[in-house]
């Protein structure tokens, strides 16, 4: 946009009506698209307007979790028009602002910040009720440009039950927090594995992988470091048919509503 001024982001200006709600975890691989993709499709069920911003640079997977892998965004004069999925949620990537989709996104601070800002402010959101920001993981650069353009945003932490992912989700948290962010709450993602094997009467066996209390741990580490109470959102089991529907771009809580992830995942939307 060259020597333009740059336009206003609207989720900052006082009247604005549109919560955001950033997905923020410690590290990678622990579920924070899964769980914003799931998020999302279930406030859009509920008859809520929502939108994604995938801002994470390392793992920019949200296009592919609703089906838009493919698509690249449309302009109208100098707005970018946000690509609709089958879901109702709109959604821009930041893998949709590189010239090529093979292209690695190795940009620093201040190109971070202006595709940040590109995503939320030049692109036509309409009147959006939520929009989800899927974050890298991490205390990087981008959480710290959303803490400066967006201080309104409201936080939540996705974590696995282990030790070594909670502490580094209790940073992310904390950062957060630094940012004058309000943390809204922990999920807990891979808390077990329902038992494969069990027989019909010890069927609710589970199997903890990842070892347990991380998500209750965090949350209430990061309550008593804020002084206000940072509430354990959720426990979302293993489980094969949340792995796969993201892998076809069909969401668990539409594919596979009652699977004990996708009641959970629903639960919280509705609760957030
Ligand atoms: P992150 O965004 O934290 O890097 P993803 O949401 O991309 O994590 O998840 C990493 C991988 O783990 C994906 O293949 C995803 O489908 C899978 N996954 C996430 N949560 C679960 C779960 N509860 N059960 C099974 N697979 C999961």
């Amino acid at each position: 946009r060259g020597g333009q001024a740059q336009r206003e982001i609207p989720f900052a200006q006082p009247g604005s009506l549109t919560r955001v709600i950033a997905i923020a975890s410690g590290k990678g691989g622990v579920g924070k698209s899964s769980v914003t993709v799931n998020l999302a499709v279930s406030m859009a069920a509920q008859g809520l307007k929502v939108g994604i911003v995938d801002a994470d640079i390392y793992g920019h997977s949200i296009p592919a979790m609703l089906g838009v892998a493919d698509v690249r965004p449309t302009q109208v004069e100098d707005l970018i028009m946000p690509v609709p999925t089958a879901s109702g949620v709109s959604v821009i990537s930041i893998g949709m602002l590189k010239p090529r989709r093979d292209q690695v996104v190795a940009w620093r601070g201040p190109m971070l910040d202006r595709a940040l800002v590109q995503m939320l402010a030049d692109v036509y959101w309409g009147s959006l009720d939520v929009l989800l920001l899927d974050l890298p993981p991490g205390t990087g650069d981008v959480a710290i440009s959303l803490g400066q353009h967006l201080p309104s945003a409201e936080v939540v932490v996705v974590t696995t039950p282990q030790d070594a992912a909670t502490e580094v989700a209790e940073r992310a948290g904390t950062m957060a927090s630094m940012m004058h962010q309000r943390v809204i709450g922990v999920l807990e993602n891979m808390s077990w594995l329902p038992c494969p094997h069990c027989t019909p009467e010890g069927k609710d066996h589970r199997i903890d992988v990842f070892g347990t209390g991380g998500g209750q741990r965090t949350a209430t580490t990061l309550g008593q470091r804020f002084g206000y109470d940072v509430p354990l959102l959720g426990r979302i089991p293993l489980d094969t048919s949340l792995r796969e529907g993201g892998d076809v771009g069909k969401p668990i809580v539409e594919s596979d509503p009652t699977a004990p992830g996708a009641l959970v995942l629903r639960e919280v939307a509705r609760t957030l």
